[in-house]
């Protein structure tokens, strides 16, 4: 790559650039060497040369130069544009470009032993609000899953067309002390951005696992279930599927009792990591569901080499049937296809007694939805 990068040969005493100019680009010196000056006191303060680079923390920062850069004698530069490296800081996970942001000032206000000038605003990123509130609520979770303010609330999956309680789904609630019930939405995309969803995903399990002796009374049917819902980050940890099965014997759970629930996108973006994981589960006989089936890209052609024995219909599509065509269509296609292929299906979002009775003429065999129950604690499914 260095091959294709512009080169510029400076002469001896010529400036590179001036304390001020815009810091567009970094420079890594081929030949030669330059020196750093302090543009208040015109002090040289270092010098850099041949195999290292300068203007690199202008890249990051965006801000213009602090210091004027000088060849000491003819030098050879490569020319290293911020278009180079401006994508993959945007793409970078916020909190890591925050850090490396404040290390790169600490650095540049540090070895060259001088004050960060008056005119050179502190760290300004245009998102350091918004990671700074990331990093708290990050801090909060930390402390919450040792406080034990995460809960396990239950919602029921129906037969059709009995609708009766064949097994429960475990959806995550924060018991924040201050802000009360805080929905998952609103934590587990950080909890996903930095790894922490591991920790509480094994915690989820085991919470599961745990309630599902008494929550498994209250279902109806032969073999009910638990469903759970896992995140692709925890696929990335390489003892996730062991653990899994570890706990599930620790509280004496019946692998077959046990549906593991999945989206598209999780799958996909770990192909090698989840059909490993999720082998290993259904081998051992857990269940693995594909969650908002419809809502993805790929339908089911790239999702035939993973072990999936159900399928959970959206219910963006679910509750549409009754006025939208497509809609209708494509909930009646899924039903089709999952009883040729001999996979369990199930319809979520279900909120009104019709769209019930037309899933079930339409063949559908599985419901979950407000209309047969919200999701609710363990204590209000066992105690009544
Ligand atoms: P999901 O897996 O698709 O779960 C179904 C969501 O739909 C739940 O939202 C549920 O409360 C809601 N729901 C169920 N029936 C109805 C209905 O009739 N009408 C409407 N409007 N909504 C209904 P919730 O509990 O807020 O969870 C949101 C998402 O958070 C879940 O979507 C799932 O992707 C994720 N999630 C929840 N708990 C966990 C967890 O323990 N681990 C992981 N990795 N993800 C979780
Ligand atoms: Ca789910
Ligand atoms: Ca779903």
């Amino acid at each position: 790559m260095l091959e294709q990068l512009d080169r510029k040969h400076i002469a001896a005493g010529h400036v590179i650039f001036s304390s001020g100019d815009p810091g567009d680009c970094a420079y890594l010196i081929e030949e030669g060497e330059v020196e750093v000056i302090d543009p208040i006191t015109d002090l040289v303060l270092g010098n850099v040369a041949k195999g290292e680079v300068f203007g690199e923390i202008a890249l990051v920062d965006r801000h213009p130069r602090t210091a004027t850069v000088r060849a000491c004698r003819e030098t050879r530069l490569v020319e290293i544009p911020r278009s180079l490296v401006e994508e993959l800081l945007t793409d970078a996970n916020p909190i890591i470009r925050l850090l490396l942001t404040i290390i790169l000032e600490r650095y540049r206000t540090n070895i060259w032993h001088r004050p960060r000038p008056a005119n050179m605003p502190a760290t300004e990123d245009p998102f350091q609000a918004a990671v700074m509130e990331k990093l708290t609520l990050l801090k909060d979770m930390r402390d919450a899953i040792d406080r034990q303010e995460f809960e396990l609330f239950y919602q029921p999956i129906v037969t059709l067309p009995g609708r009766e309680i064949a097994g429960f789904e475990a959806l995550i609630r924060w018991r924040h002390p201050q802000l009360g019930l805080i929905p998952p939405n609103k934590f587990l995309g950080i909890a996903e951005e930095t790894g922490l969803i591991r920790l509480l995903g094994r915690w989820t399990i085991e919470r599961a696992c745990r309630d599902w002796k008494a929550l498994r009374e209250v279902a109806k049917v032969e073999v009910p279930f638990i469903s759970i819902n896992v995140s692709g980050k925890q696929l990335t940890d390489q003892n996730f599927a062991l653990q899994a099965l570890a706990t599930q014997q620790f509280f004496g759970v019946a692998a077959k009792e046990v549906k593991f629930e999945l989206t598209e996108t999780s799958v996909i973006s770990n192909p090698k990591l989840a059909s490993l994981q999720l082998g290993v589960l259904h081998s051992y006989g857990n269940i693995i569901a594909l969650d908002d089936y419809g809502t993805g890209y790929s339908g089911l052609s790239h999702l035939k080499d993973y072990p999936f024995g159900v399928l959970k219909l959206d219910q963006t599509f679910v509750r549409e049937i009754l006025m939208s065509s497509l809609s209708f269509q494509l909930v009646m296609n899924s039903i089709q296809m999952a009883k040729a292929l001999k996979l369990g299906l199930v319809a979520e979002g279900i909120e009104t007694d019709d769209i019930a009775t037309a899933l079930t003429e339409m063949g559908c065999d599985h419901a979950q939805g407000y209309l047969f129950g919200k999701p609710q604690t363990l204590d209000y499914w066992t105690s009544g």
